[in-house]
């Protein structure tokens, strides 16, 4: 079904500030018009509370996280950017595997499946993600949607 992703990337951004406190900051940003989207709610909630979760974890108190959303005829862009510990290299395409963590978490809880549960959501809906990361600079999760997904709702009555 045609989804509202500004409506939902605003509802959910309140939701996580309220959870995260006021020790982050959570901020919306949206381009193009974003709302009449051919995406599944529930997975997206999913992909997205992963992303922003791992975004406050591994950022210091009072960091800020950016979600921004871009909305074109064909292609939908989602980007998660953080200013948190970021990622080495060398742990970098490791990622998507399970149980998979980076050498600097410390004592950061975790289990290293988020991110393996991102790729299936994406691979189930047609979606693509990429991350780039920095080690003391920050993490930006790039989420991407082209035309033959973002189509398949006009086939629905
Ligand atoms: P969980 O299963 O609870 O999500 P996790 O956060 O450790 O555990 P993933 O979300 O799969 O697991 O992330 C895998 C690893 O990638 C993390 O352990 C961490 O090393 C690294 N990572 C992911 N996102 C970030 C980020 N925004 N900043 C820094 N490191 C990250
Ligand atoms: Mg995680």
């Amino acid at each position: 079904a045609l989804l509202d992703l500004e409506q939902f990337c605003r509802d959910l951004i309140d939701e996580m500030q309220f959870n995260a406190g006021s020790n982050y900051q959570l901020i919306f940003q949206h381009q193009g018009n974003c709302e009449q989207i051919c995406l599944d709610k529930k997975l997206l909630r999913h992909i997205l509370v992963n992303l922003l979760s791992n975004a406050i974890k591994y950022s210091p108190e009072g960091g800020k996280i950016y979600l921004t959303i871009s909305c074109q005829e064909e292609e939908v862009t989602i980007q998660i950017k953080d200013s948190g510990i970021g990622i080495p290299l060398e742990n970098q395409k490791h990622l998507f595997e399970p149980f998979q963590r980076a050498m600097n978490v410390g004592t950061i809880p975790g289990t290293g499946l988020g991110l393996t549960m991102v790729k299936k959501c994406l691979d189930l809906h047609g979606g693509e993600i990429t991350i780039n990361s920095e080690p003391g600079i920050g993490t930006t999760a790039t989420v991407r949607f082209v035309g033959s997904v973002l189509n398949r709702c006009k086939i629905d009555r």
